[in-house]
């Protein structure tokens, strides 16, 4: 299989003042454009040339994994986002968010300190079980909770090349920027 990277359904300045042209040019168009190429160079003759990316992610290992995950979790986190994003999930992920963090407000207070709080390069990620329960976990480098069995709702990616161009060390700020232009419409599909 050869991986190819969608084109994002914005521009890269589309996304500002959240996230910049210049991080967006740089995070999605060089280093996850990287990622897809290592991962392509990476599978062939290995018993994952064939298999479905998220299979990749569960079974395999070191470069691979690093590089197949990263492929998936950008994608991931970019498709997560719109220009005419913000405000707030409805329907049934929101009744899960209530429930299960006590309000939309305290489940972003939660969010972003578990990945203002996540040392050194990783992900925080909002996932679901089988029964629909709503866990909010950091992962380091690559990490996603698909290889824990867990369905991924939403992620902020908190390496440091998703925000030091627009926001240096301030870490927080940029996760609660990104509040801006999450698009529930999609995050509350994958629930
Ligand atoms: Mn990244």
């Amino acid at each position: 299989m050869h991986y190819v990277q969608p084109e994002l359904p914005y521009q890269e300045a589309a996304l500002e003042p959240a996230i910049s042209a210049k991080t967006v040019h740089f995070h999605y168009g060089v280093h996850e454009k990287t990622y897809i190429e290592n991962l392509n160079k990476l599978i062939v003759g290995t018993q994952f040339e064939n298999e479905d990316l998220e299979d990749i992610i569960r079974e395999a290992d070191g470069p691979l994994y690093n590089n197949a995950a990263q492929a998936w979790n950008h994608i991931f986190y970019f498709f997560s986002l719109n220009p005419d994003g913000g405000g707030e999930p409805d329907g049934e992920l929101r009744k899960a968010i209530d429930r299960d963090f006590g309000s939309f407000e305290e489940f972003k207070t939660k969010f972003v300190d578990a990945g203002a709080k996540l040392f050194g390069s990783g992900w925080v990620w909002l996932s679901k079980d089988s029964d629909g329960k709503l866990f909010i976990t950091q992962e380091s480098n690559a990490g996603n909770p698909i290889r824990s069995g867990l369905t991924p709702i939403l992620t902020f990616d908190v390496w440091e090349h998703a925000y030091y161009l627009d926001y240096q060390n301030r870490r927080a700020d940029a996760l609660n920027a990104l509040w801006q232009v999450v698009d529930w419409d999609i995050v509350c599909t994958r629930y």
